[in-house]
């Protein structure tokens, strides 16, 4: 096989460069996809700056994939050539370990990111195990498909796992890339939907999207107000916040659950904990099978993301955008 091209980074906080690299031969067990959109997380921007300690450089960052499968392994049997897939956060794992025999790929201690000691998605073509190339539903549009595979599922398995129903009261913290799909998959599971905002110039939108009631965090005492009002709330924030408020805006036996990865330790009094027996939680991403079933009901419901698209060879001014907050809602790089 040729040389993949893609845009990588050297270190950290550098721009993206022009790239190439040999896949070599193309193993049993992996499909190569020829990649048509690759959606820009925050994540990536943390991998890019090396927030979390664990990048290794140079690397192509690029983790909400769709393109089509142009090589399959010899021993593949789940994924054909032609066929339209997703690739999200996760690029491998172990396939032996409890969890990966549980399904629940994404919790395995071996789990290899599609990122991080691998090259990703900016790039024209990207290789991972089969089992992490998930199907696309025809009626979704790569574009608006591509953020699912990271920003959909990780806010879709918490509401899902959490056991959101339509009696939920469902706070969404931070209405960015995730935020914005947090919004409409908690409006399709039912749930009365609030979303928290530092941005004012977003409220219309967020209640388009599907949010009833919008809080703009900015105004002194927005959190007060709402005290005692949630039965789950889910921060997509990448900043520090004032967590004992949001954990004095839940009602009783409400779960706060941080999916937007902040800098500092949180700061949370035990005793607030206890009485109304409140959870703090955290969520990772979800499994292949729950990536199938969140495209399915993304289709299903119209769940899609808003995107603003950039040409492949732009991604260093999508990544500027994403750093700036300038983005509505996700960038999304096309070939
Ligand atoms: P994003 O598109 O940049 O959105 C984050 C949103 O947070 C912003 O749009 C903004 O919303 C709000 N925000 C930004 N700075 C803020 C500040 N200083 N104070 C309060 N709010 C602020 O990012 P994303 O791609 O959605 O990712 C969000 C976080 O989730 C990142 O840390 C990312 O690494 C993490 N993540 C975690 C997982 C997981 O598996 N747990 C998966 C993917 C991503 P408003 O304008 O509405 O305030
Ligand atoms: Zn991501």
């Amino acid at each position: 096989m040729s040389e993949i091209h893609g845009f990588a980074v050297h270190a950290a906080g550098a721009h993206l460069l022009a790239y190439k690299y040999d896949p070599g031969e193309l193993e049993t067990h992996e499909v190569e996809i020829k990649i048509s959109h690759c959606g820009v997380c925050h994540s990536d921007v943390h991998l890019i700056d090396n927030d979390w300690g664990i990048s290794k450089y140079p690397f192509i960052p690029g983790h909400e994939i769709v393109g089509t499968v142009v090589g399959v392994g010899s021993g593949v049997k789940d994924r054909t050539m032609g066929e339209r897939v997703g690739v999200g956060w996760q690029a491998d794992s172990c396939g032996i370990c409890e969890w990966c025999r549980q399904g629940q790929e994404h919790l395995c201690a071996k789990s290899q990111p599609t990122c991080v000691g691998r090259n990703g998605g900016f790039a024209d073509r990207v290789r991972v195990n089969s089992r992490f190339a998930i199907p696309i539903p025809t009626s979704l549009e790569s574009e608006n498909a591509a953020p699912l595979m990271c920003g959909g599922i990780t806010v879709y398995a918490p509401l899902m796992n959490y056991g959101v129903r339509p009696s939920s009261r469902v706070g969404v913290i931070g209405i960015g890339g995730l935020g914005h799909l947090g919004v409409q998959f908690a409006k399709a599971f039912g749930a009365e939907v609030t979303a928290f905002s530092t941005s004012k110039d977003k409220e219309a939108e967020a209640k388009e999207l599907g949010a009833h009631e919008f809080v703009n965090t900015r105004d002194t005492g927005a959190l007060k107000k709402v005290a005692g009002s949630f039965d789950f709330l889910l921060s997509t924030v990448s900043a520090d916040q004032d967590w004992q408020a949001y954990v004095s805006a839940l009602r009783p036996k409400g779960t706060f659950c941080i999916v937007g990865a902040s800098p500092s330790p949180l700061q949370i009094q035990g005793a607030s904990l206890i009485h109304s027996q409140k959870a703090i939680a955290g969520s990772n991403t979800g499994s292949p099978h729950e990536l199938s079933e969140m495209l399915s009901v993304a289709a299903r419901h119209g769940v899609k993301a808003v995107t603003e698209k950039f040409a492949m060879a732009k991604a260093n001014d999508a990544v500027t955008k994403v750093k700036k907050n300038q983005i509505r809602y996700r960038a999304v790089l096309t070939n």
